[in-house]
């Protein structure tokens, strides 16, 4: 038997590489982790969290408009975007100094420096030159955003990597994509008071979403100011007096401060010697595994973004957890990714698992759909005009609810529960025997009684 350095070696320290790295040292093997930014990955250092708390700040100047609805004045607000990127650095640092002392709680050795495999059970670290060897090897890298090389001027446009470092708040903003970063980063700057227009390609945003809550938060990010260009690309940015200038195919030129690309993420395997490792990938680099993770190499597993799965966060942890069930509890466990719930904190925010009426219209012979919309308790008083769409879409004959869909506060909140309901395959039955809990948005999900409408063979009747 060869001996190795290490009984495991993760490249990669983001959420599904510090999970692995983690629990395998936990259960006793011999760990090493390496990652050439920061420990946190994607998610915690340029991701999930400092996007959440932008949402955060984001919201307060609606907050300071609907507390005069209930009585209050409020003196004269400011906004200082340093302070908020100063704050929200602090508690990146501290979650970051949280990942590393769970992976030093459990022994596992933690690497500051880029690593690459040089053959099926060699790693070289780029900073020493030093060469180890490892049984088994998980390479979770994540994602990229993709640069778009295609467009002349792409090197004068931003990512959401450099989002979350901007110097100053640019008094205009574009962004091109219409999906979930696009959106997001589309409300958070128009919250924080720049001035923002969305440029996106297709008819609607939000492709993969139902329709319903697509044109719904269209409606909505519209009233408020934020611009949105659909069914449009750029074809050219250059540098002018003012900012950049942007050619457009259909809506001529515009101008903006910052021009930000939320063009989908690209795997991060570029250098990574997969090649020397005999590791195969994809036309887009994403690295090909079977349904345990693991590659064509017998002893290398990749998780995660790499991979080009589900480019969610706990998608890449559950892929970790699994691929430990796998290879050290003698327990092959294969991820499960059926009915995973996922939200946009857009502003409304959107929250959903399973179907949308047009994905399940394909599958289900007739479906029921329960649709409410209406205006939210706290939208009385404050007055602003919003208002909150909720849809279940059931399978008419086996009386199951395939899809569940929120448009308004907490959806992200709600869907998560929904998601335990969807899972334990409950029916429209189960709902309708539940008892609503007054006064709240989500008493509405069991409480529609009668279906809005029905779907057959596709078509709605
Ligand atoms: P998405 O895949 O969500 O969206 C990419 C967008 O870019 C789509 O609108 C797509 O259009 C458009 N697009 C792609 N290529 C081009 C092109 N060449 N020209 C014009 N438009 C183009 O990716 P994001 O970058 O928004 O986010 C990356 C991933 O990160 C997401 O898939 C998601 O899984 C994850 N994420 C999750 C979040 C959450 O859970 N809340 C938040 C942020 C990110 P089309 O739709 O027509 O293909």
């Amino acid at each position: 038997m060869p001996t190795f350095d290490y009984d495991l070696f993760v490249i990669g320290g983001g959420s599904g590489g510090v999970r692995s790295a983690r629990v395998a040292a936990s259960l006793g093997k011999k760990v090493a982790i390496a990652e050439e930014y920061r420990y946190g990955g994607t998610c915690v250092i340029r991701g999930c969290v400092p996007k959440k708390l932008f949402v955060y700040a984001s919201q307060f100047h609606e907050h300071f408009e609907d507390a005069a609805g209930f009585g209050w004045t409020v003196g004269e607000s400011s906004f200082d975007w340093k302070k908020l990127v100063a704050a929200k650095d602090g508690e990146i640092a501290r979650l970051e100094g949280l990942y590393k002392k769970g992976l030093a709680g459990a022994n596992a050795e933690i690497l500051e420096a880029r690593a690459e495999l040089v053959d099926a059970h060699t790693i070289k670290l780029l900073k020493t030159g030093e060469t180890v060897t490892a049984k088994t090897i998980v390479i979770a890298t994540g994602g990229r955003p993709n640069p778009h090389e295609a467009l002349p001027g792409h090197e004068l446009c931003i990512s959401s990597n450099e989002a979350f470092h901007l110097e100053e708040l640019p008094k205009s903003i574009l962004i091109a994509g219409g999906g979930y970063i696009a959106v997001e980063f589309a409300n958070i700057f128009h919250g924080l008071g720049v001035e923002t227009t969305l440029i996106y390609r297709g008819a609607e945003i939000l492709s993969r979403f139902d329709e319903d809550l697509r044109r719904g938060l269209h409606e909505a990010m519209a009233a408020k100011g934020i611009r949105i260009l659909c069914q449009d690309v750029m074809q050219q940015v250059t540098k002018g007096e003012n900012g950049l200038v942007i050619e457009t195919l259909k809506n001529g030129t515009l101008n903006a401060g910052i021009v930000m690309l939320a063009l989908g993420r690209d795997p991060n395997t570029q250098g990574l010697g997969l090649d020397k490792a005999g590791v195969a990938v994809n036309e887009r680099g994403a690295i090909l595994v079977d349904d345990y993770s693991r590659t064509n190499v017998e002893n290398i597993y990749a998780l995660g973004d790499v991979t080009d799965r589900v480019q969610l966060t706990p998608v890449a942890i559950h892929e970790a957890m699994c691929f430990i069930e796998t290879e050290y509890k003698n327990n092959p466990t294969k991820p499960d990714y059926d009915l995973i719930p996922t939200a946009v904190f857009s502003q409304p925010e959107i929250g959903t698992v399973g179907l949308s009426e047009e994905e399940a219209g394909k599958r289900y012979k007739e479906l029921e759909v329960y649709r409410a919309q209406f205006r939210p308790l706290k939208a009385t008083l404050s007055g602003r005009a919003e208002k909150m769409i909720m849809k279940l879409i059931v399978d008419a004959a086996s009386r199951k609810v395939v899809g569940a869909h929120i448009l308004g506060h907490d959806a992200g909140e709600m869907a998560q529960l929904l998601g335990i309901t969807l899972k334990a395959g409950c029916t429209k039955d189960d709902f309708d025997r539940t008892m609503a809990l007054h006064p709240t948005a989500a008493e509405e999900l069991v409480t529609m009684y009668a279906p809005s409408y029905r779907i057959r063979d596709g078509q709605r009747i």
